[in-house]
């Protein structure tokens, strides 16, 4: 941005790329990182080893995690080379360039970067999201969307990794997935989940530790691998994990517990090969060599693998995985076979994002109203799905550029930002005894109608086919309402009496003499209105 040359995260395992046919010092002036998960900041311990001067930033949260990316070096050994900057609090780097980070959900510490460059006549504002998430899930709150709203940055970065695709409800997924192991245990099998070191892993184990399938349950929960370092990585961060959190692991610890069921504890070397003598739930890396685990003369089991968005086509799930495991572990893979066709060993995928689905990202986009959007992050075929959206065409200049290429963003000086198009919002329905709540996302009330909408804080519901449709009450539909419409002429009542004006009874033989009264009100003096008994007859 203007004279500045700035890297946004640094996720290649190899940074020669960066390094070659460079003609300045430093092949940027500065590098800020998203979030601590490999594809984003696997790179930076060897860009920081290659050029010790190129200052790196991350949230405070992302520094603590970082060291996950090199675990096979001693942690005492890599140097803190990443600085910490605040949320939500602007930073100057340098003449005119500043940046603020938000949080972004998706992974604790995980932010959407603003970068602001201001010269004398204009400032331009750039907006990266980084991996982001809108929903709240276990561990981590979801990007605040009214902190963003109205942005207008020239230019949006933004990733469209599930493309157009639309996801059940957060809360959905989580019961699935409960569900699913859960029938597991009951049908005598272990459950082997491999995950990634940081996240999803976490996220998992916080939903077994306070779902209602389980809590209280005499069920072994064991972790293994880099996921237990990443749990005591996360150990490290509750201040700055939500407070729900917080308050969770005042009354008991976060993750190891041994005590209060279901028990989730290290898994030691020695009870790998062992440890499905009696039906467990195993969370490991997903690197690792799951043949391990599976003593499958011991007990049957389930490998639950998380569905991967680029995973798409008609072979079933368990043919892929054993294929992509025959290249590491040929062994292992041949045997998995034997095993799936015996139903010793059944393989299959849930749905657990931690990213947002289609109609997410585009309501990110339509709420910060960008100039340009550029996608990013995921299957070519999913962001051009993305790219080809009309909704996003008609209204901004999208791009969907491939690794290498150099993306033109003319900046006009007066953009006109056209509208957004109407959005569809998801809602909860809670029935409790004769209530039935309905909660609403409170991006609904950014929208200048709320205010006329929820004017007197009263809906009129009405069925149209099979669809509810809700309307806001105004003030003066509920008066007009009580006093004529809704109110039969014939009926004795004060909205019909002779003595009521503006609200008040004015008959002096009425004990409401003086007083204020409701259309529906009654007294033994009744007199009808000398206009409505007319009308009547
Ligand atoms: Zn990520
Ligand atoms: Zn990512």
């Amino acid at each position: 941005m203007g004279p500045y040359r700035i890297l946004l995260d640094c996720g290649m395992a190899d940074i020669s790329p960066l390094a070659a046919g460079l003609d300045q010092e430093l092949p940027a002036d500065l590098v800020l990182c998203s979030h601590a998960h490999p594809d984003h900041a696997r790179g930076l311990l060897a860009l920081h080893q290659a050029f010790p001067q190129l200052p790196i930033y991350a949230s405070e949260a992302t520094t603590y995690l970082l060291p996950l990316n090199w675990t096979s070096i001693d942690p005492n050994k890599i140097p803190h080379f990443c600085q910490a900057l605040p949320l939500r609090s602007p930073v100057e780097f340098a003449d005119g360039l500043s940046c603020e980070l938000y949080p972004a959900g998706h992974l604790p510490g995980a932010t959407a970067i603003r970068l602001t460059y201001t010269t004398d006549r204009r400032s331009y504002t750039l907006l990266y999201t980084g991996d982001f998430f809108l929903s709240n899930s276990r561990l981590v709150e979801g990007l605040p969307l009214e902190a963003l709203r109205g942005l207008e940055p020239e230019v949006l970065i933004i990733e469209g990794t599930y493309g157009t695709a639309r996801h059940p409800h957060r809360r959905q997924q989580e019961n699935q997935l409960a569900e699913r192991i859960s029938r597991a245990l009951a049908a005598e099998q272990s459950v082997l989940l491999p995950v990634p070191a940081l996240g999803l892993g976490q996220e998992i184990l916080m939903l077994l530790r306070s779902h209602h399938q389980f809590t209280g349950r005499n069920i072994d929960i064991w972790v293994d691998g880099n996921v237990a370092v990443g749990c005591d990585a996360y150990l490290n961060l509750l201040p700055h994990l939500p407070t729900s959190v917080q308050n969770f692991s005042r009354h008991q610890p976060l993750f190891w517990d041994e005590k209060i069921r279901p028990r989730v504890r290290r898994l030691p070397p020695e009870l790998r090969h062992s440890v499905g003598q009696s039906p467990c739930i195993v969370i490991t890396d997903e690197t690792a060599d799951l043949s391990a685990y599976l003593d499958l003369d011991l007990s049957s089991w389930l490998i639950l693998l998380p569905q991967r968005p680029s995973r798409f086509g008609t072979t079933p799930e368990s043919v892929s995985w054993v294929e992509l495991t025959r290249d590491r572990f040929p062994d292992a893979a041949k045997q998995f076979k034997t095993d799936i066709k015996t139903g010793r060993l059944t393989v299959e995928t849930y749905l657990l994002a931690q990213h947002c689905d289609g109609p997410g990202t585009t309501q990110l986009i339509h709420n910060l109203r960008p100039q340009h959007v550029v996608f990013i992050h995921g299957n070519s075929t999913y962001l051009a799905d993305l790219t080809g959206l009309d909704e996003l065409q008609n209204r901004y200049h999208v791009h969907c550029p491939a690794a290498g290429t150099l993306v033109e963003l003319p900046i006009g000086e007066t953009f006109l930002h056209p509208a957004a198009p109407e959005t569809n919002y998801e809602g909860e329905l809670t029935e409790l005894g004769t209530v039935v709540t309905i909660t609403l996302p409170d991006a609904i009330a950014a929208d200048p109608r709320w205010q006329a909408f929820a004017d007197t804080g009263l809906v009129e519901a009405r069925w149209q086919g099979e669809e509810l449709v809700l309307r806001g009450l105004s003030q003066r539909e509920l008066l007009a309402d009580r006093s004529d419409r809704s109110l039969p002429a014939d009926l004795a009542c004060c909205g019909n009496c002779r003595h009521q004006r503006g609200q008040r009874c004015w008959n002096q033989s009425s004990p409401l003499f003086g007083f204020k009264v409701t259309p529906d009100g009654y007294c033994p003096v009744f007199e009808p209105a000398a206009g409505k008994d007319e009308a009547k007859k």
